[in-house]
């Protein structure tokens, strides 16, 4: 007989298939992302019960098929529903972003306990404490480094030159994957403008630097800049749009300068 895994995991995503059954996605704690068919789980409530709902902790018993990528997902039982997150649209905005980058920049079956780890630990942390830019921005720049993909910010990724001049224009390159000087972003496609301010708080908060405020005030202007960056930055690597984004921005009041 074939092994039954048991894992907690996080709902990433769900959708119909067929008249009764559900194809769905979880990261789980021990096996990376899990794809399988929930059999019967648009009729039959009970082996479901609210369990694969979006940003939903379960726990996870599931079986592999031979020759079939859908594993067969036994039993979902719910830990943790997170229903202050479908109390408002801002939270449920921030969350579904959350899931979607995190779902985009792994791939099925490949093992990794620290993303796991942050996507659980941040949906905890936007119920409990809310939106915020700080927020927002930190988990992409954490999730970048634990999935390899972490930005040079310190200094121009191709020359090298450390900029300590006020005024200094730099240019974040989606290609090299870090900020460019004036002088060799000049030739390099897809880039985008980045301000010394802009570099300057990515770079703390890429540090974790404590000294920060939970709240950013920073200018319009900054924000959109640092928002740009990170956001191009994850959609580059995820080699597709962002659905959930244009919902963020409808709803986030970190766009509006707010926080
Ligand atoms: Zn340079």
């Amino acid at each position: 007989m074939r092994p039954i895994y048991v894992t907690p995991a996080i709902v990433l995503r769900t959708r119909p298939f067929g008249e009764s059954d559900k194809i769905v996605s979880f990261l789980t704690e021990d096996f990376g992302k899990v794809t399988g068919i929930a059999k019967g789980a648009m009729r039959s409530r009970k082996r479901f019960v609210n369990s694969l709902e979006s940003f939903a902790l379960v726990n996870l018993r599931f079986q592999d098929r031979p020759q079939n990528d859908l594993a067969f997902i036994l039993t979902a039982e719910l830990l943790v529903g997170y229903r202050q997150l479908s109390t408002s649209l801002e939270r449920m905005s921030h969350a579904a972003y959350l899931v979607e980058i995190t779902d985009g920049l792994i791939s099925e079956r490949e093992e990794n306990l620290a993303v796991y780890r942050h996507l659980r630990d941040s949906l905890r942390y936007l119920e409990e404490h809310g939106t915020s830019l700080r927020f927002l921005t930190s988990f992409e720049l954490k999730l970048l480094r634990l999935v390899g993909y972490q930005p040079v910010l310190d200094n121009c990724k191709r020359c090298r030159k450390d900029c300590n001049e006020v005024s200094c224009q730099w240019y974040f390159s989606l290609i090299d994957g870090g900020i460019l000087c004036d002088t060799c972003a000049g030739s390099r496609r897809e880039t985008l403008p980045l301000g010394t301010r802009a570099v300057e708080v990515l770079t703390a908060l890429q540090a974790e630097a404590d000294a920060l405020p939970v709240s950013l005030s920073l200018p319009f202007s900054v924000i959109k800049e640092m928002r740009a960056v990170t956001q191009r930055f994850v959609q580059f690597h995820m080699d597709r749009e962002i659905k959930s984004a244009a919902f963020l921005h409808q709803f986030s009041s970190a766009y509006s300068g707010a926080n």
